[in-house]
């Protein structure tokens, strides 16, 4: 993945630097978390005594990533923003992990941006838009956590590669393909699970903890979401549904019960396009939007000119600062703007 230039002057960066802060994007995911965990950990193996890495997330993970080897050290700025800002106040590199733009932290992004300790991109997102002294951006790779894999061994660092590192990377990668059903043509994808299986990586066991952990709350919350709230226009391929913070909390919703549900109207023959609107539970008139696009249509553009947002080309998100029924408002008009297309 990396060119010998490329591969020298990463290590001509790491090499020195004694207080790494390793960081991700908000409402972290398998692969935010699994290739920040994994790389943290390889940069403390392979740097000098006394190399301090910190990973520095903006909020936590939820409750089916919380099992990964290292989360209970990681700090969360929306709970301990000083120590955050000590950590980043002595920083020599800070890595930023599985995101595109600094806005993509929320409201760690101020501390970010002030920060002066140089940066370095590890990224699968198109369209990189954050300064850096080095930035490895690869949109055709599955995830970060593939790229981590890549990388560390490319620096001769697979030998050494501990067994929570292994299960962090997989996680990543599984949850990143939906469990290797998109985004996991390439071949290579393949032998690097192979690889991590060698070093005792226990794949249904890991399904298990992420996908099999529902709160019979949430799976009722899910199941009411599809009978109840699902809007098809079935002339255009599309679907969408809006939730309210009232209807969560209905179904005692938590963080992360919602995962993965904008896919699911992608399991209905034909469909092009799938689109997620709920409210925030935390500030009003924040409507959090979820796209996702299969048969030949592709949802990136659509987030970027309809919901302040972007993301990958079949996976997308974004914002809106209105109401609910002036989201829908949005997403009927967005679905109607692109009935060429779908
Ligand atoms: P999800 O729907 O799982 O929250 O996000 C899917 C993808 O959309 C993410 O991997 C990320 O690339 C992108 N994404 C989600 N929310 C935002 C956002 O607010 N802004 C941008 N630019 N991208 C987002
Ligand atoms: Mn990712």
């Amino acid at each position: 993945m990396l060119s010998d230039a490329e591969l020298e002057q990463l290590r001509s960066i790491l090499a020195p630097k004694q207080n790494i802060v390793v960081c991700c994007h908000k409402s972290p995911d398998g692969d935010a978390m699994g290739s920040s965990l994994a790389w943290a950990s390889y940069l403390r193996r392979t740097g000098d005594e006394g190399r301090k890495v910190t990973v520095v997330i903006p909020d936590s993970a939820p409750d089916f990533l919380r099992w990964m080897q290292g989360y209970k050290d990681v700090v969360r700025y929306e709970k301990d923003k000083e120590l955050v800002q000590t950590l980043l106040d002595e920083a020599d590199l800070v890595c930023c992990l599985d995101f595109n733009m600094l806005s993509r932290t929320e409201m760690m992004q101020d501390a970010l941006a002030q920060c002066e300790a140089p940066r370095l991109l590890i990224d699968h997102h198109l369209g990189p838009d954050i300064e850096t002294v080095m930035s490895i951006s690869h949109p055709e790779k599955s995830s970060t956590s593939e790229m981590i894999f890549c990388i560390i061994e490319q620096m001769g660092g697979y030998d050494d590669m501990t067994r929570s590192e292994a299960d962090n990377i997989y996680c990543g990668i599984m949850t990143d393909t939906g469990a290797f059903t998109y985004n996991s043509t390439d071949p290579a994808i393949f032998y690097i699970i192979g690889r991590l299986m060698e070093k005792g990586v226990d794949k249904d066991e890991i399904y298990k903890k992420v996908y099999h952990n529902y709160r019979m709350s949430a799976l009722k919350l899910r199941s009411y979401v599809i009978w109840r709230k699902l809007r098809y226009i079935k002339a255009l391929h599309a679907a969408y549904f809006t939730l309210t913070k009232a209807e969560m909390e209905r179904f005692h919703y938590l963080k992360g019960d919602l995962e993965g549900l904008v896919n699911e109207p992608l399991q209905v023959r034909g469909m092009k396009l799938s689109i997620s609107l709920r409210e925030d539970t935390e500030q009003d008139n924040l409507v959090l939007v979820s796209l996702r696009s299969s048969n030949g249509f592709h949802c990136e553009e659509m987030a970027r000119t309809y919901f302040n947002g972007g993301g990958h080309a079949d996976a997308a998100g974004g914002k809106l600062y209105c109401s609910i029924k002036e989201a829908e408002a949005i997403a009927n008009k967005a679905i109607l703007a692109y009935r060429g297309k779908l």
